[in-house]
């Protein structure tokens, strides 16, 4: 089989969670924790938190300024570097803080980093909780214990095993591909205790590999080295995740996150059950998950189109390891945004089309922008559908709500002229949980919607 290729462009990846949402960049100050004095923060770059600095010989104390503590009382897991009245002492990045009101009330035990907008993120509420080797072991044990519950499909080895905040663990992200784990650090607080946390993942779960992708870019903007990997045990030539039966190699070096997007497993399996006799579409496809399903599933044409051809050819060694049929798949390497043109152009239709681009707007501020590209994708996707066709249409941006991603696939379906129904909404899998106090761990939602026929 053969990827055909469109053009290049660059291949932004699609990130896993939100947690990094409404994170300015910010630089590192160069002043280590003793050159510190009580003065405001007068030399620090462009972008990095003012953080006003109380006596150095103090203990080491983050004072809240009088009414920001709103939000944690709400168990917000965040605080924000506006929110602080000053640092006490000489903590360094990754220390841990407890958090403090004026008066000398306490709120929580928190992860430090001066340069971050997101100066610090809480570990735990309570007082009498002692942040070491112990807590986490606790706070693993538990997220074990919460995915154990959930019964995983006997024909299923992948899965997220440690969601960030709502597992209790702000940038500390597992996930699971039969026996290699895959690590991704992305705040300061767990970079402190990576050796502690690999050694109790290792005695958990005894892996064969505990494989590291600290290679985000939101690390330099916590002012954290990149690293990528092993941290335990040997890496297998290949790793592989089997999905509701279906097989998936998993480039956990140099693939996209951390190789593998578990979270839309649910929604996969909800696109095979609809697309028996259909010609799907299948847009930013990665390495052909939802196009394995379709094809499953009974599809009778499933073309699918992706930016990465390091992407396509794991797709297409997917496909064949399955044992699907490769008359009925088409690979094509491009920029969906001009391919969805050229389809248009050449009056190409559709029954099933899946739109899951990866994250157009970081935080809000890139709202604006990111739901013109949204609106743009979709409504080229509405004309390319059949009268009665489905659209499976994703977002991942922790910037773009629930209500606003329905709001511009509603002006896309307007301004192609067709009348659309929702027929489901969706959601990452449980795998990936959302901490009640902490809304922006639902970064994934999808609408299915049936244009009218
Ligand atoms: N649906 C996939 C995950 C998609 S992640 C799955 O189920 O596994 C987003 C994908 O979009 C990545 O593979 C990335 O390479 C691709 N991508 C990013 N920008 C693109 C563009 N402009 N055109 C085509 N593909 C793009």
């Amino acid at each position: 089989m053969t990827v055909q290729k469109a053009r290049s462009p660059s291949t932004p990846h699609r990130s896993s969670q939100g947690v990094r949402d409404f994170r300015k960049r910010t630089q590192h100050s160069g002043k280590t924790s003793g050159q510190q004095n009580n003065t405001a923060q007068k030399n620090a770059p462009r972008g990095a938190p003012q953080l006003y600095l109380g006596p150095a010989t103090a203990q080491p104390c983050l004072i809240l300024k009088a009414g920001r503590e709103k939000s944690l009382q709400r168990r917000h897991p965040w605080i924000f570097s506006g929110a602080i009245e000053r640092v006490d002492g000489a903590p360094a990045s990754g220390d841990t803080l407890p958090v403090r009101d004026d008066a000398g009330n306490f709120f929580a035990w928190a992860a430090y980093n001066p340069d971050s907008q997101i100066t610090a993120r809480v570990w735990s509420w309570s007082e009498a909780e002692n942040i070491g080797a112990e807590f986490f072991h606790g706070r693993i044990a538990n997220a074990l214990t919460t995915r154990r519950e959930m019964k995983l499909a006997d024909n299923s080895n992948g899965m997220r095993l440690i969601h960030a905040e709502s597992d209790g663990l702000p940038g500390l992200i597992v996930d699971r591909y039969g026996d290699v784990l895959v690590m991704q650090i992305s705040s300061a607080g767990p970079e402190r205790w990576r050796d502690n946390i690999a050694d109790i993942l290792q005695e958990l779960c005894n892996p064969v590999c505990i494989y590291e992708r600290s290679d985000s870019d939101s690390r330099e903007l916590e002012g954290l080295e990149l690293r990528n990997g092993v941290l335990r045990g040997t890496l297998p030539d290949n790793v592989e995740v089997i999905e509701n039966g279906l097989r998936f190699n998993v480039d956990v070096a140099a693939g996209q996150k951390t190789g593998f997007y578990l979270d839309q497993r649910d929604n996969r399996a909800l696109t095979e059950t609809l697309a028996r006799d259909k010609d799907v579409l299948n847009c930013f496809c990665y390495t052909g998950g939802f196009s394995l399903y379709a094809l499953r599933g009974g599809a009778k044409s499933v073309l699918s189109i992706d930016a990465s051809g390091d992407a396509l050819r794991i797709a297409a060694e997917n496909l064949t390891n399955n044992n699907l049929d490769s008359s009925r798949a088409e690979w094509l390497e491009a920029d969906v945004f001009q391919a969805l043109r050229t389809l248009r152009d050449q009056n190409k239709k559709f029954d099933l089309i899946i739109l899951d681009p990866p994250k157009f707007a970081p935080t809000a501020a890139f709202a604006e922008k990111a739901a013109r590209g949204y609106k743009d994708i979709n409504l080229l996707a509405f004309k390319l559908l059949r009268p009665g066709g489905l659209l499976f249409t994703y977002s991942c941006s922790g910037g773009i709500s629930e209500d606003l991603f329905q709001k511009i696939v509603a002006g896309a379906a307007l301004d192609a002229g067709v009348d659309a129904q929702i027929v489901h909404y969706l959601h990452a899998s449980a795998d990936h949980p959302v901490l009640l106090s902490f809304p922006e761990g639902a970064y994934l939602k999808g609408l299915v919607l049936r244009v009218e026929s």
